[in-house]
């Protein structure tokens, strides 16, 4: 298992190190086909996916009641096989390298988008349960919004979003009202996030969007000016 969390310099450098040696004796196979050996997700795989572009990309995620508040939400990929199943990979067997190729999808859909990000836009991601990161050793969605900010030049604020209980995973409920209820209430935003001009939620799938949904009102009750959402991949139309 490899270490990754918010490391100082001297740590990054010595984990980085320690990749290369299991590296060296380990080589990644591929998590999608499982053939390619060397490479964590190879070019064969990336082929495959289901991209989204231009207009494609964007949906307007209704916030509450009559819909007349939305969400532009951008999303790099349709979720279907092989992503599907690397994402997975990504969030539960311990492969955070694969953040690096999934923060570029993800840059590259935002810039063909028509989203426009504001100057002193924030990128915020969606927050695990302390519990459940700490097990997990990493919080996939923080990868993802640290790569995409090193290309952007965006700042990552990993504080402002708190998720305040802990909740059934998304993916095992089918029901959309229960993914909602489940949600619920489950997030809280501390008043700072009122100073960026623009914050961007980031996460890996936008399924029903009662995860993106809750942080936005969060993020809203605290005073937050302007919210939109990036994901890796959208699992509906
Ligand atoms: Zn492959």
């Amino acid at each position: 298992m490899r270490l990754y969390a918010s490391l100082t310099p001297l740590k990054q450098w010595v984990s980085t190190l320690a990749t290369a040696a299991l590296d060296l004796f380990y080589p990644p196979v591929c998590a999608g086909c499982g053939v390619e050996v060397g490479t964590w997700w190879c070019a064969a795989c990336q082929a495959r996916v289901e991209w989204l572009c231009g207009a494609a990309c964007c949906r307007a995620l209704p916030l509450e009641g009559d819909g007349t508040e939305t969400v532009a939400v951008i999303s790099a990929a349709r979720y279907t096989d092989p992503i599907a199943r690397v994402i997975q990979a990504f969030k539960y067997e311990a492969t955070p390298h694969l953040a690096v190729a999934f923060g570029a999808a993800m840059v590259t859909a935002l810039r063909e988008s028509s989203l426009a990000v504001a100057t002193g836009a924030v990128l915020v991601p969606v927050p695990l349960y302390v519990q459940r990161q700490r097990v997990r050793g990493y919080n996939h969605s923080a990868l993802l919004a640290r790569h995409i900010g090193q290309a952007l030049e965006l700042p990552v604020d990993e504080r402002t979003l708190r998720r305040v209980r802990n909740t059934e995973q998304q993916a095992r409920i089918r029901d959309d009202a229960t993914r909602q209820a489940n949600v619920r209430g489950a997030f809280k935003a501390d008043p700072r996030c009122a100073n960026a001009a623009q914050i961007i939620l980031v996460d890996d799938v936008f399924t029903t969007g009662a995860t993106l949904r809750e942080c936005a009102l969060a993020l809203k009750a605290a005073g937050a000016q302007a919210v939109a959402a990036l994901t890796l991949a959208r699992a509906r139309d």
